[in-house]
């Protein structure tokens, strides 16, 4: 079968001024040409382990804390997906062969998923990242862009972080529970998620109320240092959900779906972020997915000087389109907001959320006279800013009427690729 190799190392740094452990929702990784985000073709997903020790843990420790990690996704009840350690591998990796290992990942070469364990980062710094900033990565290597599946993929962790040594801005250190609190954003990563949005003010805002924090999801493109023992929210929750689906799934939650339309009503936008959030706990019970999240970033866009892009649809009813799945029985709203795309820490590359910033390196700004814009079903030009509609959803029920987000504000009809300016 046609394999096809995936590029994106997407690596862990540390951001001490923030106290944020970034690394390295409902939104997935990558999407293929026929608009169907990639997954594991099993719903067991299997792994095999190095050999040696992780920082001050032993090999056997180093196991545990993986299968732990891994654990995290798989404890969902409306998710099918469990997680099987198949045995060690051939040899011991480290410095002096992490190349040839990485060769032969690259390659579609290795069985399954690898999990490696860098005792004391010279791994790390063998591959060309600095040691002290890197705490490893995760990463699907391989598909098959025919069925939509990876094939492949390997998981690198920094022993040195978890090494016994104190913390100090020359040797970063983290807590066990922390550094295993990042490894459940990398393996979402690694079975098929991307980053989410979710209360951005976290990461923006000098203040974040506790309730905001606890809606920040693990897939955050920046893991905030003091949600590291946060679990996942209903927002990681709904992401793996809709990638792996369990049986009762669509019938014990409800879906909110529909398109992200310009001032005129019919133009579709792209690379906006829609959250729908729960009326009694807006803040911490929010679901996300981005507008368009499942069409290419560089179709259509005479500007985007990127072509031939392998991921994501061609299909033109797709642009625009969010679909948000999961939801427990209730009431909820709806809004889209811009993506953050400037200053420190943006959401663009291996920080990106959604297609638009991962590949094209920026977020369009909000267009129009909302700088958060409600669902109000029907929608009029003079409607306000705070208007809205509560949806009720029931266990089972797929709303997709009514549910397209107008931006009020807009030109007329206004060119989907421009950036707003
Ligand atoms: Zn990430």
């Amino acid at each position: 079968m046609p394999e096809t190799r995936l590029f994106r190392p997407a690596v862990i740094p540390i951001l001490l001024a923030l106290s944020a452990v970034p690394a390295v929702a409902g939104n997935p990784l990558y999407v293929n040409q026929n608009g169907v985000p990639y997954r594991w073709a099993d719903s067991t997903v299997s792994y095999y382990t190095d050999l040696g020790g992780l920082g001050n843990q032993t090999n056997a420790q180093a196991d545990v804390l993986v299968a732990s990690a891994f654990q995290v996704w798989a404890d969902i009840d409306t998710a099918d997906i469990t997680f099987e350690r198949l045995g060690d591998l051939d040899e011991d990796i480290n410095a002096d062969n992490i190349l040839d290992f990485f060769d032969t990942v690259s390659n579609c070469q290795n069985l399954d998923n690898s999990i490696i364990y860098d005792q004391d980062g010279s791994a790390v710094e063998a591959l060309g990242f600095d040691s002290n900033s890197v705490l490893g990565f995760a990463l699907a290597s391989c598909v098959n862009a025919a069925t939509g599946h990876y094939t492949n993929g390997m998981a690198l962790l920094n022993g040195r972080f978890i090494d016994g040594e104190p913390n100090s801005p020359y040797h970063q250190s983290l807590t066990v529970e922390e550094f295993r609190s990042a490894f459940v954003h990398e393996f979402g990563h690694l079975i098929g998620l991307g980053h989410s949005q979710i209360n951005v003010n976290c990461l923006t805002d000098i203040s974040c109320p506790s309730e905001d924090l606890d809606g920040v999801p693990v897939m955050f493109p920046y893991l905030l240092g003091s949600s590291l023992e946060a679990g996942l929210t209903l927002d990681d929750r709904s992401a793996i959900s809709m990638l792996y689906p369990s049986p009762d799934m669509s019938a014990s939650t409800g879906r909110i779906r529909g398109k992200v339309l310009f001032a005129d009503g019919q133009t579709p936008a792209q690379g906006y972020n829609v959250v729908v959030r729960s009326v009694l706990s807006p803040r911490s019970a929010a679901v996300s997915s981005v507008s368009g999240h499942l069409f290419t970033a560089d179709a259509g866009n005479p500007l985007v000087p990127i072509y031939g892009l392998p991921f994501g649809s061609r299909d033109p009813s797709l642009i625009g389109y969010y679909d948000i799945a999961g939801l427990p029985p209730g009431e909820y709203t709806v809004e889209v907001e811009p993506i953050h795309g400037s200053g420190l820490y943006p959401f663009l590359y291996d920080s990106g959320v959604g297609p638009i910033g991962e590949y094209l390196g920026f977020q369009y700004k909000m267009p129009g006279k909302c700088s958060l814009q409600l669902l109000n079903f029907p929608s009029s030009p003079d409607d306000g800013c705070s208007d809205h509609t509560i949806l009720n959803v029931a266990a089972g029920q797929d709303l997709n009427l009514d549910t397209d987000i107008i931006l009020l504000g807009t030109p007329p009809r206004y060119d989907a690729w421009e950036n707003g300016d």
